[in-house]
């Protein structure tokens, strides 16, 4: 099944996300910013390069961790084809520039990215709370939440706030414990390999906190959850800080063995919300000073507006600038600055909830007041679970706002309704069809009145 151009766009943003965890930022910078992606189809990702050598080189060195993380972000095995741009599509062909090697920038001292603290976490009104949380739990106030659990969409600022953690409790000559949800079960599976449960226990009866990143990977792993539930228990036995990051609240991760939900449940849950303009905005200009760009403060507050993404996406585009500055001989003229923004910005408008139902209600042939009533008539619950399911995966809204804007229901209903969708789409090929004709006529921005 082919997606929509966009969802590809996002698919891909996301994978980028993950990748530049692993690479070096110039690496990721040299390589992996030149791709451009072009379709998504049967698990097939096709992304353009800009020349030969590119298309060369990343197969040679980097397609197997360009797969690995197009399939984590799009939760199933995807492969990845890299060809060379015919210029197809409707890229503009001036987003590209010419092989580091030919560049200002080659040479130049790639600035590592700086510390993260909470010196530096610009915090707004959707990560105020979560902020707080980490503070709190960070210099061991009394009634801090423990544990904590930081949920939200990708780069958003979570893996952030635990580094923060981390170094405010490392300069309390702390010992901290801190792993990303993969790590853990490597490093357990290794030593279950090689006979070294012992030490790899002892590490966290030492520990003074224990921080573990994208905790969703460790869901659904049997051993490795039993672990880290002892593990859990061991530190938080003895009150000691604990925080967890996940791209989803632990209600929502489906394959979490029940003890660890209750525990997660038990302590502070705290979601990064999706950015506002205004934050966009301070955090954009933070991101040019740090590197060290000069813009109009006009132009600043246009491309905040405009752009809908994460942090990640701010710092990509703040990236794209640098390399074109070096480029084009230290100046940005608006038109470099407008044809980089491109993959940034939403094409029409961001779809929204109350679109969503109204052109899931047109749809269905019932009233946008039937969807958010409270009757149980199948006509209308029906079209009411649809919508729940669109405005899930097309909005960053979380499970409660969903249910305040749709009638004000709780967030269990809306994720009852949004997985009964998802049952019946993939025992029905014919329904799933046309829920992926609404989702792409959505997607385009194009809806019923
Ligand atoms: P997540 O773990 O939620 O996917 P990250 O914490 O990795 O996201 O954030 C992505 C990038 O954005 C990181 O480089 C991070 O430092 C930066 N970032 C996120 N939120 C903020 C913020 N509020 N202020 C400054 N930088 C931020
Ligand atoms: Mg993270």
């Amino acid at each position: 099944m082919k997606v929509p151009r966009r969802a590809a766009d996002r698919l891909w943003n996301h994978a980028c996300s993950r990748i530049e965890q692993e690479l070096s930022q110039k690496d990721f910078q040299t390589w992996i910013l030149e791709l451009t992606p072009r379709s998504f189809e049967d698990g097939l990702m096709t992304v353009e390069a800009p020349f030969g050598l590119y298309r060369d080189r990343i197969r040679q060195v980097y397609l197997p961790a360009l797969e690995r993380a197009v399939s984590e972000a799009a939760d199933h095995s995807c492969r990845v084809e890299v060809v060379v741009g015919s210029s197809v599509g409707t890229r503009p062909a001036n987003r590209r520039w010419s092989p580091p090697s030919g560049g200002q920038e080659a040479g130049r001292k790639v600035t590592s990215s700086p510390l993260k603290s909470f010196g530096n976490f610009i915090v707004g009104e959707s990560n105020r709370m979560a902020c707080d949380a980490a503070r709190a739990l960070a210099s061991g106030e009394a009634g801090a939440g423990n544990p904590l659990f930081l949920y939200g969409g990708v780069g958003l600022g979570k893996t952030h706030l635990l580094l923060a953690i981390a170094s405010e409790l490392r300069s309390r000559a702390r010992k901290v414990l801190y792993y990303q949800g993969e790590d853990f079960t490597r490093k357990m599976v290794d030593a279950l390999r090689n006979d070294r449960m012992d030490a790899f226990r002892r590490e966290f009866r030492f520990a003074d906190a224990l921080l573990i990143d994208d905790v969703q990977f460790i869901a659904g792993k049997k051993r490795t959850q039993q672990e880290f539930y002892h593990a859990f228990n061991l530190l938080h036995g003895a009150g000691k800080p604990i925080a967890l990051a996940s791209d989803r609240g632990p209600l929502e991760l489906e394959k979490l063995e029940t003890g660890l939900r209750s525990r997660f449940q038990g302590g502070l849950l705290a979601d990064l919300g999706p950015l506002d303009a205004e934050l966009r905005c301070r955090i954009l200009r933070a991101k040019l000073k740090e590197a060290d760009l000069e813009m109009e403060g006009d132009t600043i507050e246009n491309l905040a507006l405009r752009m809908t993404g994460s942090v990640r996406e701010i710092e990509g585009l703040v990236s794209r600038l640098r390399a074109a500055r070096s480029q084009s001989g230290g100046r940005l003229t608006t038109q470099v600055v407008e044809s980089l923004v491109i993959p940034y910005v939403s094409v029409g408008c961001d779809v929204d909830i109350e679109t969503i139902v109204k052109t899931v209600a047109t749809h269905f042939g019932i009233t946008r007041e039937e969807i958010l009533s409270r009757s149980r008539a199948r006509r209308v619950a029906w079209p009411r679970h649809v919508a729940a399911y669109l405005c899930r995966k097309l909005t960053s809204a979380s499970l409660p706002e969903i249910g305040e804007a749709m009638g004000g229901r709780n967030h269990s209903s809306i994720l009852r309704a949004v997985r009964s969708v998802k049952d019946s789409m993939s025992g029905e090929p014919a329904l799933a069809e046309r829920i992926n004709r609404l989702e792409t006529l959505l997607g385009r921005g194009a809806q019923f009145s």
